[in-house]
Protein backbone atom coordinates (compact mmCIF):
# COMPACT_ATOMS: atom_id res chain seq x y z
CA UNK A 1 0.00 0.00 0.00
CA UNK A 2 1.26 3.60 -0.68
CA UNK A 3 1.54 6.42 1.47
CA UNK A 4 -1.01 7.96 -1.01
CA UNK A 5 -4.44 9.22 -0.11
CA UNK A 6 -6.87 11.21 -2.37
CA UNK A 7 -10.00 13.76 -0.40
CA UNK A 8 -13.10 13.05 -2.63
CA UNK A 9 -16.29 15.28 -2.31
CA UNK A 10 -19.28 14.04 -3.50
CA UNK A 11 -20.17 10.07 -2.56
CA UNK A 12 -22.48 9.12 -5.38
CA UNK A 13 -21.59 6.38 -7.96
CA UNK A 14 -19.10 8.61 -9.62
CA UNK A 15 -17.46 9.05 -6.18
CA UNK A 16 -18.09 5.20 -6.05
CA UNK A 17 -15.92 4.32 -9.20
CA UNK A 18 -13.81 6.96 -8.45
CA UNK A 19 -12.28 5.31 -5.46
CA UNK A 20 -12.46 1.67 -7.02
CA UNK A 21 -10.17 3.20 -9.72
CA UNK A 22 -7.97 4.71 -6.92
CA UNK A 23 -7.84 1.40 -5.35
CA UNK A 24 -6.25 -0.48 -8.05
CA UNK A 25 -3.51 2.04 -8.04
CA UNK A 26 -2.88 1.52 -4.39
CA UNK A 27 -4.04 4.83 -3.43
CA UNK A 28 -6.32 5.00 -0.09
CA UNK A 29 -9.96 7.07 -0.83
CA UNK A 30 -11.85 9.31 1.75
CA UNK A 31 -15.35 10.33 0.59
CA UNK A 32 -16.63 13.70 2.14
CA UNK A 33 -20.62 13.85 1.46
CA UNK A 34 -23.48 15.73 2.74
CA UNK A 35 -25.48 12.61 2.25
CA UNK A 36 -25.46 10.07 5.26
CA UNK A 37 -26.43 7.60 2.89
CA UNK A 38 -24.01 8.00 0.20
CA UNK A 39 -23.34 4.75 -1.81
CA UNK A 40 -19.42 5.95 -2.31
CA UNK A 41 -19.17 4.88 1.22
CA UNK A 42 -19.27 0.94 0.33
CA UNK A 43 -16.57 1.76 -1.78
CA UNK A 44 -14.41 4.31 -0.39
CA UNK A 45 -11.65 3.25 2.55
CA UNK A 46 -13.50 5.84 5.10
CA UNK A 47 -16.12 8.48 5.12
CA UNK A 48 -16.69 11.09 6.70
CA UNK A 49 -20.58 12.43 6.86
CA UNK A 50 -21.21 16.12 7.30
CA UNK A 51 -22.32 19.70 5.68
CA UNK A 52 -20.40 21.69 3.37
CA UNK A 53 -20.52 24.54 5.85
CA UNK A 54 -18.59 22.51 8.76
CA UNK A 55 -15.33 23.97 9.13
CA UNK A 56 -14.35 21.86 11.87
CA UNK A 57 -14.21 18.54 9.92
CA UNK A 58 -13.82 20.35 5.83
CA UNK A 59 -10.58 20.90 8.35
CA UNK A 60 -9.82 17.66 9.24
CA UNK A 61 -10.94 16.16 5.94
CA UNK A 62 -8.38 18.20 4.21
CA UNK A 63 -5.22 17.21 6.69
CA UNK A 64 -5.79 13.69 6.15
CA UNK A 65 -5.35 14.01 2.51
CA UNK A 66 -2.82 14.49 -0.16
CA UNK A 67 -4.66 15.13 -2.95
CA UNK A 68 -8.35 16.67 -3.43
CA UNK A 69 -11.00 16.33 -6.36
CA UNK A 70 -14.86 16.08 -6.42
CA UNK A 71 -17.52 13.73 -8.28
CA UNK A 72 -20.33 16.86 -8.98
CA UNK A 73 -19.92 19.87 -9.85
CA UNK A 74 -22.61 21.24 -7.76
CA UNK A 75 -21.00 21.62 -4.38
CA UNK A 76 -21.54 25.04 -3.06
CA UNK A 77 -18.95 27.42 -4.27
CA UNK A 78 -18.00 29.06 -0.64
CA UNK A 79 -17.14 25.22 0.55
CA UNK A 80 -15.17 24.38 -2.13
CA UNK A 81 -13.01 28.08 -2.06
CA UNK A 82 -12.46 27.14 1.64
CA UNK A 83 -11.11 23.41 0.75
CA UNK A 84 -9.49 25.24 -1.89
CA UNK A 85 -7.71 27.56 0.81
CA UNK A 86 -6.19 24.75 2.61
CA UNK A 87 -5.59 22.06 0.12
CA UNK A 88 -5.71 22.71 -3.70
CA UNK A 89 -8.65 21.00 -5.29
CA UNK A 90 -8.39 19.86 -9.18
CA UNK A 91 -10.09 20.40 -11.05
CA UNK A 92 -9.73 24.08 -9.98
CA UNK A 93 -13.10 25.60 -8.11
CA UNK A 94 -12.71 28.46 -10.70
CA UNK A 95 -13.66 26.00 -13.43
CA UNK A 96 -16.78 25.03 -11.08
CA UNK A 97 -17.90 29.21 -10.88
CA UNK A 98 -17.90 29.25 -14.80
CA UNK A 99 -19.62 25.42 -15.58
CA UNK A 100 -22.23 25.41 -12.32
CA UNK A 101 -23.99 28.01 -13.85
CA UNK A 102 -25.68 27.65 -17.73
CA UNK A 103 -25.14 30.99 -18.68
CA UNK A 104 -21.54 32.13 -17.79
CA UNK A 105 -20.94 28.30 -19.02
CA UNK A 106 -22.45 29.77 -22.86
CA UNK A 107 -20.86 32.57 -22.70
CA UNK A 108 -17.54 31.09 -22.14
CA UNK A 109 -17.95 28.87 -25.15
CA UNK A 110 -19.16 31.57 -27.37
CA UNK A 111 -16.06 34.23 -26.41
CA UNK A 112 -14.11 31.19 -27.41
CA UNK A 113 -15.84 30.76 -30.72
CA UNK A 114 -17.46 27.48 -30.33
CA UNK A 115 -20.78 26.91 -31.14
CA UNK A 116 -23.93 26.40 -28.58
CA UNK A 117 -27.47 26.59 -28.89
CA UNK A 118 -29.17 30.21 -29.11
CA UNK A 119 -29.72 31.42 -25.69
CA UNK A 120 -30.96 34.02 -23.78
CA UNK A 121 -31.32 34.93 -20.22
CA UNK A 122 -34.85 35.21 -18.47
CA UNK A 123 -35.66 36.98 -15.16
CA UNK A 124 -39.08 37.07 -15.40
CA UNK A 125 -42.52 36.00 -17.16
CA UNK A 126 -42.62 39.37 -19.03
CA UNK A 127 -38.69 38.67 -20.11
CA UNK A 128 -39.61 34.80 -21.34
CA UNK A 129 -42.91 36.67 -23.20
CA UNK A 130 -40.58 38.57 -25.25
CA UNK A 131 -38.13 35.84 -26.56
CA UNK A 132 -40.57 34.39 -29.41
CA UNK A 133 -37.61 33.94 -31.32
CA UNK A 134 -36.08 31.05 -28.93
CA UNK A 135 -39.31 29.07 -29.21
CA UNK A 136 -39.37 26.38 -29.23
CA UNK A 137 -36.96 26.27 -26.88
CA UNK A 138 -35.84 24.98 -23.78
CA UNK A 139 -36.16 27.09 -20.40
CA UNK A 140 -33.97 25.82 -17.68
CA UNK A 141 -32.58 27.09 -14.04
CA UNK A 142 -28.99 28.68 -14.42
CA UNK A 143 -27.50 26.68 -11.81
CA UNK A 144 -28.26 22.99 -9.87
CA UNK A 145 -29.78 21.07 -12.90
CA UNK A 146 -29.27 17.65 -13.43
CA UNK A 147 -30.83 14.88 -15.41
CA UNK A 148 -33.83 17.23 -16.28
CA UNK A 149 -34.43 18.48 -13.53
CA UNK A 150 -35.43 22.18 -13.41
CA UNK A 151 -36.45 22.36 -17.07
CA UNK A 152 -39.50 23.52 -18.80
CA UNK A 153 -40.42 22.58 -22.70
CA UNK A 154 -41.89 25.24 -24.49
CA UNK A 155 -43.64 24.57 -28.06
CA UNK A 156 -45.69 27.65 -27.92
CA UNK A 157 -45.99 30.95 -26.05
CA UNK A 158 -49.53 29.82 -25.62
CA UNK A 159 -48.26 27.07 -22.87
CA UNK A 160 -46.10 29.67 -20.89
CA UNK A 161 -49.01 30.77 -18.56
CA UNK A 162 -49.60 27.04 -17.76
CA UNK A 163 -45.98 26.10 -16.86
CA UNK A 164 -46.27 27.53 -13.43
CA UNK A 165 -42.33 28.94 -13.21
CA UNK A 166 -40.90 30.15 -10.07
CA UNK A 167 -39.30 33.49 -11.10
CA UNK A 168 -37.58 32.98 -7.91
CA UNK A 169 -34.57 31.01 -10.17
CA UNK A 170 -32.64 32.55 -12.85
CA UNK A 171 -32.97 31.04 -16.13
CA UNK A 172 -32.25 30.41 -19.42
CA UNK A 173 -33.55 30.10 -22.16
CA UNK A 174 -32.29 27.54 -25.33
CA UNK A 175 -33.64 27.55 -28.67
CA UNK A 176 -35.04 23.84 -29.27
CA UNK A 177 -31.98 22.25 -31.71
CA UNK A 178 -33.39 19.31 -34.25
CA UNK A 179 -31.43 16.54 -32.88
CA UNK A 180 -30.05 14.61 -35.49
CA UNK A 181 -27.28 12.82 -32.15
CA UNK A 182 -25.87 13.57 -29.02
CA UNK A 183 -22.01 12.37 -28.59
CA UNK A 184 -19.83 12.78 -26.02
CA UNK A 185 -16.24 13.73 -25.65
CA UNK A 186 -14.15 12.42 -22.74
CA UNK A 187 -11.09 13.91 -22.10
CA UNK A 188 -8.29 14.21 -19.05
CA UNK A 189 -5.81 16.31 -19.38
CA UNK A 190 -2.48 15.96 -17.05
CA UNK A 191 -0.75 19.50 -17.73
CA UNK A 192 -0.15 21.87 -20.79
CA UNK A 193 -0.95 20.28 -24.18
CA UNK A 194 -0.81 16.98 -22.53
CA UNK A 195 -3.83 14.82 -22.26
CA UNK A 196 -5.21 11.31 -23.32
CA UNK A 197 -8.86 11.64 -25.12
CA UNK A 198 -11.18 8.62 -25.76
CA UNK A 199 -13.23 8.75 -28.93
CA UNK A 200 -16.73 10.33 -29.38
CA UNK A 201 -19.20 7.81 -27.42
CA UNK A 202 -22.82 8.29 -29.01
CA UNK A 203 -25.74 9.02 -26.24
CA UNK A 204 -29.44 8.50 -25.92
CA UNK A 205 -31.53 10.19 -23.76
CA UNK A 206 -34.88 9.00 -22.72
CA UNK A 207 -37.08 11.56 -20.39
CA UNK A 208 -33.51 13.90 -20.38
CA UNK A 209 -31.57 11.00 -18.95
CA UNK A 210 -28.84 9.55 -19.99
CA UNK A 211 -30.21 5.51 -21.22
CA UNK A 212 -28.04 4.43 -23.33
CA UNK A 213 -24.14 5.29 -24.87
CA UNK A 214 -22.13 3.25 -27.03
CA UNK A 215 -18.44 3.59 -29.37
CA UNK A 216 -17.81 4.10 -31.35
CA UNK A 217 -20.23 7.43 -32.43
CA UNK A 218 -21.47 6.66 -35.92
CA UNK A 219 -20.62 10.32 -36.97
CA UNK A 220 -18.43 11.62 -40.19
CA UNK A 221 -14.66 12.28 -39.87
CA UNK A 222 -15.32 15.84 -39.83
CA UNK A 223 -17.85 15.85 -36.86
CA UNK A 224 -15.60 13.01 -34.99
CA UNK A 225 -12.28 15.43 -35.27
CA UNK A 226 -14.22 18.77 -34.71
CA UNK A 227 -15.82 17.43 -31.02
CA UNK A 228 -12.45 15.97 -30.05
CA UNK A 229 -10.72 19.00 -30.85
CA UNK A 230 -13.33 21.82 -29.29
CA UNK A 231 -12.91 19.57 -26.39
CA UNK A 232 -8.62 19.71 -26.50
CA UNK A 233 -9.03 23.56 -26.89
CA UNK A 234 -11.84 23.60 -23.70
CA UNK A 235 -9.32 21.69 -21.24
CA UNK A 236 -6.70 24.18 -22.51
CA UNK A 237 -8.21 27.19 -21.92
CA UNK A 238 -10.15 26.32 -18.78
CA UNK A 239 -6.19 25.22 -17.70
CA UNK A 240 -8.20 21.80 -16.55
CA UNK A 241 -6.40 18.85 -14.67
CA UNK A 242 -8.59 15.59 -14.53
CA UNK A 243 -11.04 13.95 -16.52
CA UNK A 244 -13.74 16.39 -18.09
CA UNK A 245 -16.44 15.56 -20.54
CA UNK A 246 -17.97 17.65 -23.28
CA UNK A 247 -21.54 17.26 -24.39
CA UNK A 248 -22.88 17.72 -27.85
CA UNK A 249 -25.34 18.51 -29.92
CA UNK A 250 -25.28 17.38 -33.66
CA UNK A 251 -28.49 18.91 -35.49
CA UNK A 252 -30.31 17.47 -38.96
CA UNK A 253 -27.91 19.47 -40.83
CA UNK A 254 -24.40 18.03 -39.40
CA UNK A 255 -23.49 21.48 -37.20
CA UNK A 256 -22.25 20.77 -33.77
CA UNK A 257 -23.00 22.20 -31.02
CA UNK A 258 -21.34 22.17 -27.33
CA UNK A 259 -24.35 21.44 -25.29
CA UNK A 260 -22.11 21.46 -22.12
CA UNK A 261 -19.46 20.70 -20.18
CA UNK A 262 -18.49 18.61 -17.40
CA UNK A 263 -15.78 19.20 -15.06
CA UNK A 264 -16.08 15.53 -13.77
CA UNK A 265 -16.10 11.93 -14.66
CA UNK A 266 -19.21 11.11 -16.75
CA UNK A 267 -21.76 8.65 -17.30
CA UNK A 268 -21.49 8.76 -20.56
CA UNK A 269 -17.96 7.30 -20.18
CA UNK A 270 -19.11 4.35 -17.95
CA UNK A 271 -18.05 1.85 -20.94
CA UNK A 272 -14.19 2.95 -20.68
CA UNK A 273 -13.98 0.91 -17.23
CA UNK A 274 -14.24 -2.32 -19.46
CA UNK A 275 -13.51 -0.95 -23.04
CA UNK A 276 -10.28 0.52 -22.71
CA UNK A 277 -6.76 -0.22 -21.03
CA UNK A 278 -7.20 3.20 -18.92
CA UNK A 279 -10.79 3.96 -17.47
CA UNK A 280 -12.38 7.78 -17.30
CA UNK A 281 -11.73 7.26 -13.67
CA UNK A 282 -8.34 6.08 -13.57
CA UNK A 283 -7.08 8.11 -15.81
CA UNK A 284 -8.82 11.48 -13.27
CA UNK A 285 -6.96 9.86 -10.19
CA UNK A 286 -3.41 9.46 -12.39
CA UNK A 287 -3.84 13.16 -12.99
CA UNK A 288 -4.82 14.88 -10.00
CA UNK A 289 -2.26 12.58 -7.77
CA UNK A 290 0.12 13.53 -10.80
CA UNK A 291 0.91 9.90 -11.58
CA UNK A 292 2.25 8.77 -15.25
CA UNK A 293 0.31 9.15 -18.32
CA UNK A 294 -0.27 5.86 -19.85
CA UNK A 295 -0.90 5.98 -23.35
CA UNK A 296 -5.01 5.09 -23.63
CA UNK A 297 -6.13 2.85 -26.38
CA UNK A 298 -9.73 1.02 -27.16
CA UNK A 299 -9.53 -2.60 -26.23
CA UNK A 300 -13.16 -3.03 -27.88
CA UNK A 301 -16.62 -1.50 -29.03
CA UNK A 302 -19.14 -1.47 -26.19
CA UNK A 303 -22.13 -0.15 -25.12
CA UNK A 304 -23.53 0.90 -22.11
CA UNK A 305 -27.00 0.64 -20.46
CA UNK A 306 -28.33 2.80 -17.42
CA UNK A 307 -30.61 0.68 -15.26
CA UNK A 308 -32.70 3.40 -14.11
CA UNK A 309 -35.33 3.04 -11.38
CA UNK A 310 -37.00 -0.37 -10.83
CA UNK A 311 -35.00 -1.36 -13.92
CA UNK A 312 -32.11 -2.64 -11.21
CA UNK A 313 -34.34 -5.45 -9.58
CA UNK A 314 -34.40 -7.31 -12.87
CA UNK A 315 -30.47 -7.24 -13.09
CA UNK A 316 -30.03 -8.37 -9.67
CA UNK A 317 -31.17 -11.36 -10.00
CA UNK A 318 -29.54 -12.08 -13.86
CA UNK A 319 -27.20 -14.51 -15.00
CA UNK A 320 -24.51 -12.38 -17.27
CA UNK A 321 -22.48 -13.71 -20.06
CA UNK A 322 -18.50 -13.23 -20.14
CA UNK A 323 -18.55 -9.92 -22.31
CA UNK A 324 -21.56 -8.55 -19.63
CA UNK A 325 -20.56 -6.19 -17.37
CA UNK A 326 -23.23 -5.15 -14.22
CA UNK A 327 -22.54 -2.50 -11.65
CA UNK A 328 -25.03 -2.46 -8.86
CA UNK A 329 -24.59 1.53 -7.17
CA UNK A 330 -25.48 -0.05 -3.74
CA UNK A 331 -28.47 2.69 -3.56
CA UNK A 332 -30.66 2.72 -0.38
CA UNK A 333 -33.68 3.21 -1.84
CA UNK A 334 -34.83 2.67 -5.57
CA UNK A 335 -36.45 5.55 -7.03
CA UNK A 336 -37.87 6.85 -10.08
CA UNK A 337 -35.68 8.08 -12.41
CA UNK A 338 -32.94 7.69 -10.11
CA UNK A 339 -29.51 5.88 -11.50
CA UNK A 340 -29.15 2.41 -9.86
CA UNK A 341 -26.88 0.64 -12.14
CA UNK A 342 -25.57 0.50 -15.49
CA UNK A 343 -24.58 -2.87 -17.73
CA UNK A 344 -22.20 -2.42 -20.13
CA UNK A 345 -21.74 -5.12 -22.53
CA UNK A 346 -18.20 -5.74 -24.94
CA UNK A 347 -18.07 -6.79 -28.26
CA UNK A 348 -15.84 -9.65 -28.12
P1 LIG B 1 -28.78 18.34 -17.67
O1 LIG B 1 -27.86 19.31 -17.02
O2 LIG B 1 -29.99 18.04 -16.87
O3 LIG B 1 -28.04 17.14 -18.24
P2 LIG B 1 -29.03 19.23 -20.43
O4 LIG B 1 -28.99 20.67 -20.77
O5 LIG B 1 -27.86 18.40 -20.81
O6 LIG B 1 -29.39 19.15 -18.91
O7 LIG B 1 -30.35 18.61 -21.07
C1 LIG B 1 -30.67 17.23 -20.96
C2 LIG B 1 -31.11 16.68 -22.31
O8 LIG B 1 -32.27 17.40 -22.80
C3 LIG B 1 -30.09 16.84 -23.41
O9 LIG B 1 -29.13 15.80 -23.37
C4 LIG B 1 -30.99 16.79 -24.66
O10 LIG B 1 -31.39 15.47 -24.94
C5 LIG B 1 -32.21 17.59 -24.22
N1 LIG B 1 -32.00 19.03 -24.53
C6 LIG B 1 -31.55 19.98 -23.68
N2 LIG B 1 -31.46 21.18 -24.27
C7 LIG B 1 -31.84 21.02 -25.55
C8 LIG B 1 -31.96 21.90 -26.68
N3 LIG B 1 -31.66 23.20 -26.62
N4 LIG B 1 -32.40 21.37 -27.86
C9 LIG B 1 -32.71 20.05 -27.95
N5 LIG B 1 -32.62 19.18 -26.92
C10 LIG B 1 -32.20 19.63 -25.72
MG1 LIG C 1 -26.62 17.08 -19.75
Amino acid sequence: MSNTTIGIIGGGQLGSMLSTAAKNLNIKTIIISDDKDAPGQFFADEFIFCKYDNDIKIEEFCNRVDFITFEFENIPYSALTKIDSIKKINPKPSINKIVQNRLSEKDFLNKNNIRTTSYIPINNENELKSSQDFIPGILKTCTLGYDGKGQYKINNENEIDNLKINFENKYILEKLVKLKKEISVIITRFGKEKYEIYDPIENIHEDQILKYSKIPAEINKDLFNKSKEWAKYISEELNYIGTMCVEYFIDKNENLYVNEIAPRVHNSGHLTINAYNISQFENHIRAVCGLDKIETKKLYNAKMINLIGEDILVYRNKNFQHNEFFFDYLKNTVKKKRKMGHLTIIEK
